[in-house]
């Protein structure tokens, strides 16, 4: 059910956060969450995009970023790498600034597909609707959608919006972005078969280009903890006190990443690591404790379904060690008995 038929509009949302760690405790476990992941080899690089076959498999860094401003780092915390998919949740929550709940709602969707990240097939079973903005169509919609009048305004309301995020000037990987325009046939016929259906009114090919800059765009594990973050603390980023979205859209975009932030694996996600969060091909994972935390990872070994392994295994240590899991609950009676 939308919010208009579930009859809430006019009631208020509450937040009901809980308390931040202390810093010291947050320094031990993500320093404690680092030496556990380290044990681990598994997974592969990402070679579908030619040059990411290139990144160390060993680099490994994790930092937590605490809505009081605290930074908290172990590790490859500085090496940067493209954000690839991780830039979906945050052109997302752009979007839903500029154009509201209810449109970006009804334009992109917010349902799995349950169908691989680049599925066409999700788009012809769907009358062409996208679904979901953490996959290609559903991404590639959002970003057409972005306000501008070329691609190249839509291009800066990513690149300041993405920036300001992360607390500092962002830049694009160039070789990164070449890279992938001369092998990404796949997105380009997604924003095809997306403008047949009439889902996006701008030129397909430049709302790909834009796609491909936004995933192109250098980050590290830091810079990822500080746009977590900002997710967790209401949309003012905790590093420089400047507001990037409502705390509104922070709460939507999280719905989204909570059921598709992790591709295929996400309901697996959830259930061990109980927190909103989205990874992308180049190794990088971003995790948001609502109220409390961002969590930025960066190791390029994935699973098979193209998610860090080493950062996935930090972040559920953090996620236990620090209590973070949104779904954990103790009884409110000692004892738990009621009688
Ligand atoms: N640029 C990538 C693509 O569209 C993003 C992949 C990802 O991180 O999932 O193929």
């Amino acid at each position: 059910m939308r919010q208009r038929d579930l009859d809430v509009q006019d009631v208020g949302q509450i937040a009901e956060t809980g308390a931040v760690p202390a810093h010291r405790r947050i320094d031990e476990v993500t320093a404690a969450a680092h030496a556990r992941a380290l044990r681990h080899h598994e997974g592969a690089v990402a070679d579908y995009i030619p040059i990411l076959a290139s990144a160390d498999p060993e680099a490994f860094g994790v930092c937590v970023v605490d809505v009081d401003g605290g930074v908290h780092g172990i590790g490859d915390v500085g090496t940067r790498f493209s954000i690839q998919s991780i830039s979906k949740a945050f052109v997302y929550a752009l979007l839903c600034e500029a154009l509201g709940h209810e449109e970006v709602l009804d334009v992109v969707g917010v349902n799995n597909t349950g169908l691989a990240f680049n599925s066409v097939v999700a788009i012809e079973l769907n009358d062409g609707h996208p679904m979901n903005p953490m996959v290609n169509a559903g991404a590639i919609a959002t970003t057409a959608l972005l306000p501008g009048a070329t691609a190249e305004d839509q291009w800066d309301a990513v690149l300041t919006g993405l920036s300001r995020f992360a607390g500092r000037a962002l830049e694009v990987d160039d070789e990164v972005y070449r890279s992938e325009a001369a092998t990404n046939h796949r997105n380009r016929a997604i924003a095809q078969l997306l403008e047949s259906y009439g889902r996006i009114r701008v030129d397909p090919a430049e709302a790909v280009d834009v796609y491909t800059r936004q995933c192109a765009l250098l980050v590290d594990a830091r810079d990822l903890a500080v746009m977590g973050a900002t997710l967790a603390d209401g949309g003012v980023n905790p590093l420089t006190g400047e507001r990037v979205v409502s705390a509104a859209v922070c709460r939507d975009t999280l719905a989204v990443l909570t059921a598709s932030g992790l591709y295929e694996r996400s309901g697996e996600w959830l259930f061990e690591i109980g927190l909103p969060g989205k990874s992308g091909v180049a190794g990088g994972l971003v995790t948001v404790a609502p109220g409390k935390v961002g969590i930025g990872t960066y190791a390029p070994r994935l699973d098979s379904a193209g998610n860090s392994v080493r950062g996935q295994i930090a972040t559920a240590y953090l996620s236990r060690a620090l209590g973070l899991n949104i779904f954990a609950s103790d009884s409110h009676f000692p004892g738990g008995n009621l009688a």
